[in-house]
């Protein structure tokens, strides 16, 4: 908690001060959404507010408003309009981002519907969103306000039939993740019950979930699609179905996503969930996750459980790949000047910063990528889509291939995600 605060009101120059306050004193029991359009070019970027809903409910934690990790491009933040202390913070990526960096990018504007999700304020706040370049640098890139008394706030209607399949904790005490059905037709509801069973039983046998598997809650939420499948359009095929998933994302046959977010997050009224999976309902393999967005696979390649353990990486742990020989639709330039914002990756700028502390004093910085290593936590040449400059912490690791499990880093951080959620440490 210390770290934060030195970190955000030295970097914005900010008069606040965080009081410890209670969750009572300054939100309700109910989560506001926020839809937004962020749009822009390839060196352009803004927000709009699209509306403000008041929906059921906040299933964060109460006590942990303020995560100590930051390791994300953008940062929402919410402030007290009448003293701007701070109340909330929340780390996420976006789709626009990693549009940005398409060949598309420097030649139109294009704009992509976002969601965030805070505990209702009792109170005016203010509503910011914060872009860090690099690991440190922020900016304050969107600013806006609400007043429970003023603000015009709509209160849906819509409800998914939904059902708790794993778990029995309070959500405010556990890591509550919304499985979504996405391309299953009335008539396939079963399969899709049979579906999430099975992806959730995987997930929870994999590490470092087995070994805090009551910390979860797994809800099926059984949102019905007019039509069976996804979107191809590499192949012409389009499919209407409840989230409008696609494969082809930004040209990449394998990327799995929607771009119809608003869409998707109507149907979650009503549901817990601090991490949304789009569960699609196909045979061909592919996958995405972006941090606080989402996690999207298919269901019924043989890979698909492993491949949701590592769209999740993503999307919970703000993990970055580990790979560098695939391809990919982007190819980010990140400026390797700075140190890097995911906790899993390094180009030895900050390396304190990062894992150091978990390198033996015989281990060499970088680290030889022969089999010798095959155990040992070092620093290895090649990651996040670059054979050299970028750094990863192990030879293999979940976030780099399908083959192995998640490495000593990506678990130590995915095990301070769930903390940060079952509030633990406060317990
Ligand atoms: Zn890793």
């Amino acid at each position: 908690m210390k770290k934060y605060l030195v970190t955000i009101i030295s970097l914005f120059g900010c008069l606040s001060i965080l009081v410890a306050q209670s969750y009572d004193e300054n939100f309700t029991k109910d989560r506001l959404r926020l839809d937004l359009y962020h749009f822009g070019t390839d060196s352009t970027e803004n927000y709009s507010l699209k509306r403000f809903v008041r929906e059921t409910p906040y299933s964060g934690p109460k006590n942990n408003l303020l995560p100590e990790q930051l390791h994300a491009s953008y940062i929402l933040q919410v402030r007290r309009r009448d003293n701007d202390n701070l109340l909330f913070a929340m780390p996420f990526e976006t789709m626009f981002e990693e549009w940005q960096d398409t060949k598309e990018a420097p030649n139109r504007k294009r704009i992509f519907e976002e969601t965030v999700f805070i505990p209702y304020p009792k109170i005016g706040v203010h509503i910011e969103i914060i872009y860090q370049a690099h690991l440190g640098n922020f900016k304050k890139i969107w600013e806006s306000y609400f007043d429970p008394e003023v603000s015009e706030t709509e209160i849906p209607q819509q409800k998914t039939d939904f059902s708790l399949i794993y778990g029995k904790e309070n959500p405010q005490k556990a890591v509550d993740i919304a499985i979504i059905a996405e391309g299953y037709t009335e008539a396939e509801m079963d399969k899709f019950t049979n579906d999430a069973n099975r992806m959730t039983n995987h997930f929870l046998n994999t590490a470092p979930f087995s070994a805090h598997k009551e910390k979860f809650n797994f809800y099926a939420v059984k949102s019905v699609s007019t039509e069976s499948g996804t979107d191809l359009p590499g192949e012409n095929i389009w499919k209407e179905t409840a989230a409008n998933s696609r494969f082809h994302t930004f040209g990449s046959e394998r990327y799995l996503t929607t771009l119809s977010y608003h869409q998707s997050m109507d149907l979650l009224n009503g549901i817990p969930h601090d991490q949304i999976i789009i569960l699609v309902n196909t045979d061909k393999y592919g996958g995405g996750g972006v941090f606080n967005h989402f996690s999207v696979v298919s269901s019924d390649h043989y890979l698909s459980e492993i491949v949701l353990t590592h769209e999740f990486g993503h999307a919970f742990g703000g993990l970055a790949d580990e790979y560098y020989s695939s391809s990919t639709a982007y190819v980010e330039h990140p400026d390797l000047n700075f140190e890097l914002i995911e906790p899993n990756i390094t180009n030895l700028v900050n390396f304190d910063k990062k894992w150091k502390h978990m390198l033996s004093d015989t281990t060499p910085i970088p680290t030889p990528d022969t089999k010798e290593y095959d155990e040992v936590v070092g620093v290895f040449e090649g990651a996040r889509y670059l054979s050299k400059g970028i750094y990863r912490p192990v030879r293999n690791c979940r976030m780099k291939s399908n083959d192995t499990d998640f490495c000593p880093v990506c678990q130590d951080i995915l095990v301070e995600m769930i903390n940060y959620y079952s509030e633990s440490e406060s317990d």
